[in-house]
């Protein structure tokens, strides 16, 4: 099980050791090394240290058993190592690993876009009692940013019929559940009524949780939900999407790529 350490030891090599396992990033693409007991994962520190600049800023994100996990982006990676996009290996890789991807890519771009403090311009330091960054200047903390959001499979007919949307974003004829980002001050129940009514013109009752999964493009955490149809026109919003409609598991349109919590929920449904 892939460990949470909320003391990111931070820094330049930052005692980083041969066994440990590093994870570098470079923009959407993350370093896949093919060693050892062949199972291919992050590379250890031992097979990519001579390949990396020293100035490298290493955090540590993590453990999963004795292994520690560093991560940090870099310009180029090791020419040992095989890049593989960061969303191909969150379809494709076992929980543990997507977990340790998902805390460094969020970390890592958090840290990136908060190197100065927003109250008084000061540059922040990592805290050295939790993930914080901390500003010397005026005391703020500012932590990790993850951002709520909501993806909900409505069913009617008994569970047999499940609804599933065209949005405007999806890459070719994609159907999927409807989702949207929970707004501030509002609960997690409320934005799924909300998005609901108004993208799809329907109200819902019998609300259950049914899962969560991070999605670090930046730091989305999608919470998902079952819901059934209770009343409303269903039609789509014309803006947001483009059409949806009522679909069984042995008629429906092309789903979204496996792996995704999307379509982990629509097989549970369609299975
Ligand atoms: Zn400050």
């Amino acid at each position: 099980m892939f460990e949470f350490l909320s003391d990111l030891y931070t820094g330049e090599a930052a005692g980083i050791a041969g066994n440990d396992r590093v994870i570098l990033l470079k923009e959407r693409s993350v370093a896949i090394s093919s060693n050892i007991d062949g199972e291919a994962v992050f590379p250890r520190w031992e097979e990519v240290a001579n390949y990396l600049p020293a100035d490298t800023f290493f955090t540590m994100v993590g453990k999963r058993e004795n292994e520690r996990f560093f991560a940090a982006e870099v310009d180029i990676l090791p020419e040992y190592c095989e890049p593989l996009t960061i969303r191909q290996f969150l379809f494709e890789y076992p929980e543990d690993w997507q977990m340790a991807l998902c805390r460094a890519k969020n970390i890592l771009n958090w840290r990136r876009q908060h190197r100065f403090c927003g109250g008084c311009k000061s540059l922040l330091e990592p805290s050295k009692k939790d993930s914080g960054l901390l500003c010397p200047a005026c005391g703020n903390i500012y932590y990790p940013q993850i951002s709520p959001a909501v993806i909900v499979a409505v069913t009617r007919n008994e569970g047999r019929e499940l609804l599933l949307a065209h949005n405007r974003t999806f890459s070719g004829n994609v159907y999927s559940l409807i989702a949207g980002f929970v707004e501030a001050g509002e609960s997690v129940e409320g934005a799924i009524h909300r998005e609901l009514w108004e993208e799809c013109s329907i109200r819902v009752k019998n609300l259950n949780y049914i899962s969560s999964q991070m999605w670090p493009f930046p730091n989305s955490l999608m919470l998902a939900f079952h819901a059934e149809y209770d009343s409303g026109s269903a039609e789509a919003d014309g803006e947001e999407l483009s059409d949806l409609g009522w679909f069984t598991s042995a008629d429906h349109p092309e789903l979204p790529a496996p792996g995704s919590i999307a379509r982990k929920v629509i097989d549970r449904f369609f299975n």
